[in-house]
């Protein structure tokens, strides 16, 4: 036949009233699905029901007629095919969310190693690209205490340029406002445009910045309970963010949140691990560690460096005057001139209460001396306020030098320790290097 078969005779009426039909003897025209319309005979008929909907017929006609068995036998054999499409249909699904569960599953280890601010956006972005073709992705942050967005991350994949500017995009920040990133965080729940939720014309991050796209999908950044940022993710193309597509992006999303709240709190308790409360300056520890490592890399590449230690002059007597507070407020001081006197590169350090080291890399000793000398001066310049009024405070500081004191780091310390001493012993207020405190020395015992 041509595929298509009248609703006529005994199959428009197995159509119509849905229930099976044996006939003796069919009139002409009475079977359809034959082109010659002389073709007559017995017919069964039973319609192909799954759960209450009518899916097909199932006919068949011959020379004998067909008694209640046949018919029976044609009823189960129509189950037997509706139960054949329905595992074909299960098996495709499974077969599909087995591969979908295998990108999601391989998205979700991805963000699990993600530590960092970059490396947890950027693993985002490819994540959801396991997940689905989408134009342009952009990850905001949510200040909540200064109730202002920051956009963190953008990607337009190329070819999408008209879509989304990510120049205009990159570092935005904007105060809460209408837009959709901002509702979603407020609401805690995604929007959409074309997808389920039509003809939603707010702006999504600010009136300035046009998205252009069919099919717009802003997921909240869930990390317990609390709305961390918005994942938008935009398509060209309509109907792209369904619900399944949405689902697996939203479990993306708050694996995003945890990612990232991880890579926070690594970063702070790093910064806390290494730094030293009172002064923010790099710990004992750190310093140590560090001091090593710049003592391998000066020796790997042959240039000298020196240590400072620095110990500011009796400071027991501006803790007992002026009280404890002021006397940490004087360590706070002490501390910001170091790090404004040395470089990015050097380090700065609190080696112990009011004693601090600071190591110069590439630097010589007449360098270093140089150095101490500065931050010898402006320690003594500092006003420091106190309910007496204000005071100042002066420091005496030793010096060592890699590799002509030592190349070891123990021994420098200690020689620049000797040299401190000898600062201290010669009236305070004053740089030693341990090189001028063993001339001194071999002076004194020569006379
Ligand atoms: P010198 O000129 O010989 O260095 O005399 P000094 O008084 O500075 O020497 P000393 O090392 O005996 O005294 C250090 C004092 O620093 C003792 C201690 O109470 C005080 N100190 C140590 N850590 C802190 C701190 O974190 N805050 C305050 N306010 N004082 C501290
Ligand atoms: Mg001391
Ligand atoms: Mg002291």
């Amino acid at each position: 036949a041509d595929g298509r078969v009248a609703a006529a005779g005994a199959v428009g009426a197995l159509l119509r009233d849905g229930v099976p039909l044996v006939l003796a003897q069919t009139r002409h025209g009475q079977l359809p699905y034959y082109d010659d319309g002389d073709v007559m005979g017995a017919f069964v008929g039973v319609p192909v029901m799954e759960g209450g909907h009518l899916r097909g017929l199932l006919c068949a006609d011959r020379v004998a007629p067909f008694d209640d068995r046949d018919r029976e036998m044609l009823a189960s054999a129509a189950d037997q095919i509706v139960r054949a499409v329905q595992s074909e249909h299960v098996f495709r699904a499974v077969e599909r969310a087995k591969y979908e569960h295998e990108r999601f599953y391989h998205a979700s280890a991805m963000l699990c190693r993600a530590l960092t601010l970059e490396q947890v956006t950027e693993t985002a972005f490819e994540a959801a690209a396991q997940i689905i073709d989408y134009d342009a992705a952009v990850i905001t942050l949510h200040d909540r205490e200064a109730r202002s967005h920051r956009v963190a991350s953008v990607r337009v994949n190329p070819g999408a340029e008209h879509l989304l500017r990510a120049d205009s995009l990159a570092g935005l920040e904007f105060r809460d406002n209408t837009g959709l990133a901002s509702m979603v965080v407020k609401n805690r729940h995604y929007l959409t445009v074309g997808g389920e939720v039509r003809d939603v014309t707010a702006p999504v991050f600010t009136k300035k910045i046009k998205v252009h796209a069919e099919s717009l999908l802003v997921l909240p950044l869930l990390s317990a309970d609390e709305a961390i940022g918005t994942f938008t993710l935009t398509s060209r193309h309509k109907l792209r963010f369904g619900k399944d597509v949405r689902e697996m992006l939203s479990i993306i999303a708050n694996q995003v949140a945890v990612s990232l709240q991880n890579g926070m709190m690594y970063k702070k308790m790093e910064f806390m691990a290494t730094t030293d409360g009172l002064t923010g300056l790099t710990n004992h520890r750190t310093f140590q560690d560090r001091f090593a490592d710049l003592l391998e890399r000066a020796g790997r590449h042959n240039y000298k460096s020196a240590m400072l230690l620095c110990d500011v002059d009796h400071f027991k007597k501006v803790n007992d005057t002026y009280g404890h507070p002021v006397g940490d407020e004087v360590l706070r001081r002490v501390a910001r001139v170091l790090q404004d006197v040395a470089r990015k590169i050097d380090i700065t350090a609190r080696y112990g209460g009011e004693e601090f080291a600071v190591v110069l890399e590439a630097t010589d000793l007449d360098g270093a001396v140089l150095v101490a000398e500065r931050i010898r001066s402006e320690v003594g310049k500092m006003q420091i306020e106190s309910d007496k009024g204000p005071f100042q405070v002066t420091m005496s500081l030793g010096v060592a030098a890699f590799p002509d004191d030592s190349r070891e780091r123990a021994t420098l310390i200690e020689r620049a320790d000797h040299a401190l001493y000898h600062a201290k012993e010669s009236g305070r207020n004053r740089v030693v290097s341990y090189q001028a405190f063993v001339a001194s020395r071999k002076a004194r015992r020569a006379s």
